[in-house]
């Protein structure tokens, strides 16, 4: 079976195995693991829902799908009671006052949270180095890197340490890991899934969603998260999607971004088996049309620009007053500025004085109102291309997973390997990276909302590639 937590649910309805061994067994992984995948571990919480499990299956009462499979948390999520570091100096004691919405529903259906992840410091990275607790190892060569910034929740999931995980992806940061350990990682639709208690990085941007082994997997914890909260106000309703609607493929075009395949950056091996790829869906029936887009460039500088901008105003409430690890210096505005460069990351220092020089006055006009005009601008291309194709095919990076070390030297060129991540983000539209077709898997997008497009499609590629 395709699915590891319907297999898994039906060892424990079976009675092959305990929940409670279940558990144990993971979290004995987890905390063996030399991939530093692990912020903090949640052994007396899930022991303790294992148990009730157990106990329900024992009395013979029904249990939900979800019902005790065990999964793991990117570590920016809220979860009462839980350290929520995201992966910083300022926040290593912080522990989390109330639940975020999508993992309080992924609770309430009884799913077991394990663990809180490894990642780049408020998601700010492309390979989860950026971190007090030590780089992420990639699951299939522990010399390379984890990819990020959820790197930590990709490689749990690859080792089979978790069933699923929850990363966040702003700008590919679900995505570019997921491709990175080989396994699928979606990006739902902006709004589809509530941001409520996910530390925020660039809110306009911010996306809650799964990564797993399996299309099916990818679909049911998708549905369990998926829904309008009153607590945040971009989120919006959706409709459920069912196993039998992305059972036979019903795409007819697909299309890519010319720009993309022949760009100077594209490695490649990368470039050679992404269009050996097409030539696999062509050979089916399916068309395939060629694309314009914006170059990559104007991507990431776009991108980076409303990025930092968003990050600086969002990270300016932690100064050490109501949050974080507080440096008491001679007076309150030493006393921030202190705790503030002591606490956050050169990464992330980076970002807030290009976020505030951004929106400074005199500069934002310039700077980041261009940057909003060009995201719409990128949106009405989206709109357009999805006049003409059903589903729009891309590689994940351009190039395979760099070695641990190599890409902290030069953080433009960090940047630029987010060029085929990042225009999707600021399209706000759903991609879902599946671990086929190049080294670093493909990326299939759709128009918004249309995430079962893209996961009858995903069951499509996994027969095809
Ligand atoms: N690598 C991108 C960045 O550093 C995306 C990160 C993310 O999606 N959180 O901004």
């Amino acid at each position: 079976m395709d699915s590891q937590i319907k297999y898994i649910h039906q060892q424990l309805v079976s009675k092959q195995i305990t929940c409670t061994a279940l558990v144990q067994e993971k979290l004995d992984l987890l905390k063996e693991n030399t991939h530093n995948t692990v912020n903090s571990i949640l052994d007396t919480l899930a022991l303790e829902l294992a148990a009730k499990v157990d106990t329900k299956i024992k009395n013979g009462e029904e249990i939900g799908l979800l019902e005790g499979i065990p999964f793991g948390i990117k570590d920016v999520y809220m979860v009462q009671g839980t350290f929520t570091t995201a992966s910083s100096d300022l926040l290593k004691n912080y522990k989390s006052a109330y639940t975020a919405t999508a993992i309080q529903k992924l609770l309430d259906a009884g799913a077991i949270p394990l663990v809180k992840e490894n990642c780049d410091s408020f998601g700010h990275g492309s390979s989860s180095e950026n971190t007090i607790f030590g780089a992420v190892k990639n699951a299939l060569n522990p010399e390379l890197v984890a990819g990020g910034s959820s790197g930590g929740s990709a490689v749990n999931v690859a080792k089979d340490y978790t069933v699923f995980s929850i990363g966040g992806d702003t700008g590919g940061s679900i995505r570019q890991p997921a491709g990175y350990n080989k396994i699928y990682g979606l990006k739902p639709t902006y709004g589809r899934v509530s941001r409520y208690g996910i530390m925020a990085y660039a809110s306009s941007t911010d996306c809650v969603g799964p990564l797993a082994k399996s299309v099916e997997d990818i679909r049911i914890v998708l549905n369990v998260m998926s829904g309008k909260d009153p607590k945040d106000q971009t989120s919006i309703t959706s409709k459920e999607i069912s196993e039998n609607a992305i059972s036979t493929n019903t795409v007819k075009t697909v299309g890519y971004f010319k720009n993309f395949i022949e760009s100077d950056a594209i490695d490649s091996e990368v470039k050679a088996d992404f269009l050996a790829s097409i030539e696999k869906i062509k050979a089916k029936g399916i068309n395939v049309k060629e694309l314009d887009f914006f170059k990559s460039d104007i991507l990431v500088s776009t991108y980076y620009t409303l990025a930092m901008a968003e990050t600086a105003s969002n990270l300016s409430r932690l100064d050490g007053t109501n949050y974080g690890n507080r440096i008491e210096a001679e007076n309150l505005i030493e006393s921030y500025a202190v705790t503030r460069s002591e606490n956050f990351s050169e990464e992330t220092k980076r970002r807030i004085v290009g976020g505030n020089q951004v929106l400074s006055q005199g500069f934002s006009d310039e700077i980041y109102l261009k940057g909003l005009a060009l995201k719409n601008q990128i949106s009405e291309n989206f709109n357009e291309d999805f006049n003409e194709v059903d589903i729009i095919l891309s590689p994940v990076t351009p190039s395979a997973p760099p070695k641990i070390g190599e890409s902290l030297k030069d953080p433009h060129a960090m940047y630029l390997s987010d060029a085929y991540t990042v225009g999707f983000s600021l399209g706000q539209l759903p991609t879902l990276t599946v671990p086929q077709g190049t080294v670093t898997g493909l990326q299939v997008t759709a128009a918004k909302n249309n995430e079962e497009l893209i996961l009858k499609f995903a069951n499509f590629l996994k027969d095809t590639l």
